[in-house]
């Protein structure tokens, strides 16, 4: 029998076409179902993907489910579970759910974003004294599982140097236990018969990959190893049989790959289907790619880039789309037929289609702005003129109290937002009612004190969707659901592409909550930026140039919102550390288009107009010059959980514009009294003097209810008084 194979994907979405498995792990956590009827569900989700998979693939991965997370199902098989959770004593499901989110007292493990996507996985503690075992069977039982529905499978592992790696603190002394159960592992999926088993490795480290597969290699019993990720050149000569290698992300690669005479007799899976966005691959392209490979290395094999996770299921499933766009777009179950043809392409020679010529949406207003542009376009009049004129203008008090935007979404108010989508409330039904809620939450923040009032933003599904149902330039899905963390799902805008602002997007709100109050309305906008990150992106030309469309845009926004009479404006930009690139060689570009889009957006604004930003972290030392870089005249920063350690960073390097750390954390239901916010206040008075200190929340409050949020804000305006 030929072992190898010529097509297969590193992974696939496991959340289920409908969001299944959402609805049922919320259910079985409200004990509405019980356990077995939540694994019926993941079992046919199960069953689905791999009979999908099998009809064109030639090696079928398995294990790629999870009932959470990939990275928690890899600590509780290695019984890395913190003793807090033992300590509940619940059964193994209830146990896993817990470490995911918490429960009776016991912390939940800390989330954080999977290397550039935006999926979150769990981070595995480990403690110098943690003793791994082999107490799963998850990997082999899959495996089985599928063998029996007749798919012979391969399953897939986070491989040991990633889990270490991504795994707090990192305990590289720990890997020879660890290696002793994934040895362990490995001869029990080599008995259950599987022939191949993939092992991820995203988070390469070339020594300690070196070592691990040195090991691994020379079990006696165990599958064949295909080592996925940043495997390049560390395990050329590795005794494992395949290497899986992402050519999207990393094309240069391709030329390494005839001088290492490792890979002679190895499998390589190259990766040129794009696993983490939504457009269609250039077929010629790729199969040309694949072609140019097969005399260097053993044997070939098409793939995905990473696992298809995160991109959407199916995007026969989207009837609304506009035909050019759906004509550019490839979702899971698109990408693996590209993959199958790919496949048939370079073995049977099978002659490929030219690509589509489809393009773009081009809107060349956008294009002649952008190109007559000059650099004082993106700049402001000083710091110091500036403050005195809006000082002059806004009249406010040393330490000034506002909100990062969003207030409770309350049931109300996305029953509304549905009842609109499905017809049974008018347009002009659905703005009373949202104009009730701005007048409810201006007159809340009246009676509060507050001294920058915001509308509250109840019109917001989403702060990204929101801004891509209206501008030009974006399509949104019906079904185009994505993993986010656990059962958490978002619907990626598609931005494909110029774009332009066909009318004003946020005045009319705005301009109707500054109606009811003498006090400032803070406008609120979400960042070019931001908008990027959360989206799926056109890759036909720079991202730079598509931020300074969309900040080109917010620039116009800015202008009407001046004009309707508001004269602060905050444009959040929560994403622009998660955007960083990972590779050290790409963060400077990044940073210059991040901060140059945004000085676009921002720079029209008259010199008594207050340009606030938000960012939703406080861990900022590799972005640190980049927000000082922003120029805007408040920073709202997250800080309460660090203890505002962040005003040190920003007096480190000299920022002197208004800050504002949060002086509470919005994502606890625990709510502060005076004294610990006046504690935190004085605490930053060290750092900043009292006319830029701004006095705020973390972070916006729409998950919170008002039970929380009402003496939250009073303790919070209360303490910048006493202090006053
Ligand atoms: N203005 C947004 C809100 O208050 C900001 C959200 C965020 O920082 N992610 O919800
Ligand atoms: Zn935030």
């Amino acid at each position: 029998m030929d072992t190898t194979f010529t097509t297969t994907v590193l992974g696939y979405p496991r959340i289920g076409p409908r969001r299944e498995l959402k609805r049922a792990v919320e259910s079985y956590w409200a004990g509405r179902i019980d356990v077995d009827e939540l694994q019926r569900v993941a079992a046919d989700l199960r069953r689905d993907t791999w009979a999908q998979l099998a009809e064109s693939l030639d090696s079928v991965p398995s294990n790629t489910f999870s009932f959470y997370d990939q990275v928690l199902d890899a600590a509780v098989l290695f019984d890395a579970v913190p003793q807090r959770f033992r300590d509940l004593g619940l059964s193994d499901v209830d146990t896993y759910f817990a470490m995911a989110r918490g429960r009776d007292g016991a912390a939940a493990m800390e989330l954080t974003k999977w290397f550039d996507s935006n999926y979150h996985y769990l981070v595995p503690e480990l403690a110098p004294d943690t003793r791994f075992r082999l107490a799963g069977d998850k990997p082999v039982a899959e495996f089985t599982e599928a063998l029996r529905q007749g798919v012979p499978t391969r399953p897939v592992l986070l491989g040991p140097v990633t889990f270490l790696k991504l795994a707090k603190p990192f305990l590289p002394e720990l890997l020879d236990g660890l290696l002793d159960c994934y040895a362990e592992l490995l001869g029990r999926l080599a008995d259950a018969g599987a022939e191949w088993v993939q092992l991820d490795e995203p988070a390469g480290v070339p020594d300690l990959l070196q070592r691990v597969y040195q090991r691994l290699g020379g079990l006696t019993k165990r599958p064949k190893l295909l080592v996925t990720g940043e495997v390049l050149p560390a395990l050329a000569d590795a005794p494992v049989e395949g290497l899986g290698v992402d050519f999207v992300t990393s094309p240069e690669l391709a030329d390494r790959i005839p001088g290492l005479l490792g890979l002679r007799d190895k499998l390589l899976v190259a990766g040129v289907v794009d696993g983490r966005n939504v457009w269609r691959t250039d077929l010629r392209k790729a199969a040309a790619l694949g072609a140019s490979l097969l005399g260097s290395v053993g044997s070939l094999a098409v793939s995905s880039s990473s696992s298809l996770l995160h991109v959407p299921y199916d995007l026969d499933a989207e009837i609304a789309l506009p035909q050019e766009v759906r004509d550019r777009l490839a979702f899971a179950k698109q990408k693996v037929a590209e993959i199958k043809t790919l496949g048939e392409a370079l073995r049977d020679g099978v002659p490929l289609p030219a690509a589509a010529q489809v393009t773009p949406l081009r809107n060349e207003k956008t294009r002649e702005r952008l190109s007559a542009l000059r650099p004082e376009d993106r700049s402001r009049a000083d710091y110091d003129t500036r403050a005195a004129a809006q000082q002059q203008r806004l009249g406010l008090p040393a330490l000034a109290t506002t909100t990062i935007g969003s207030f409770p979404q309350t049931g109300d108010i996305r029953k509304a937002r549905a009842q609109v989508r499905a017809g049974s409330l008018t347009e002009a039904q659905y703005d009373e009612r949202m104009r009730a809620e701005i007048e409810r939450v201006i007159r809340l923040q009246e009676e509060i004190g507050l001294d920058v009032l915001v509308h509250g933003e109840p019109e917001r599904n989403d702060m990204v969707q929101y801004f891509a149902e209206n501008l030009d330039g974006f399509a949104t899905t019906e079904l185009g659901w994505v993993q986010s963390y656990g059962s958490r799902c978002v619907r990626p805008p598609i931005l494909h592409g110029d774009v332009s602002r066909p009318r004003p997007m946020t005045v009319a709100w705005s301009e109707y909550a500054q109606s009811l109050t003498d006090k400032p309305v803070k406008g609120m906008l979400t960042g070019p930026v931001t908008i990027l990150a959360w989206s799926f992106v056109r890759d036909d030309q720079p991202l730079g140039q598509t931020a300074d469309q969309v900040a080109l845009a917010l620039r116009d926004e800015i202008a009407d919102l001046e004009a309707a009479g508001i004269g602060v404006v905050q444009v959040d930009e929560p994403a622009l550390r998660e955007t960083l690139p990972l590779r050290e060689e790409d963060r400077p570009a990044y940073l210059r288009w991040a901060v140059d889009s945004f000085r676009l957006a921002t720079a029209g604004a008259a010199v008594s107009t207050q340009i606030h930003t938000h960012l939703c972290y406080s861990e900022f030392g590799d972005v640190i010059t980049a927000i000082d870089g922003l120029d805007a005249d408040v920073t709202t920063i997250e800080a309460a959980r660090s203890k505002m350690e962040v005003l040190e960073d920003l007096r480190a390097i000299g920022f002197r514009r208004g800050v504002g750390p949060g002086v509470y954390d919005i994502h606890s239901p625990l709510v502060p009294d005076e004294e610990q916010v006046v504690g935190l206040l004085k605490a930053a008075l060290d750092a900043v003097p009292r006319e830029r200190l701004w006095v705020n929340p973390d972070c916006g409050l729409k998950t919170r209810g008002y039970g929380e949020v009402d003496p939250s804000l009073r303790a919070l305006v209360g303490a910048a008084r006493v202090l006053r």
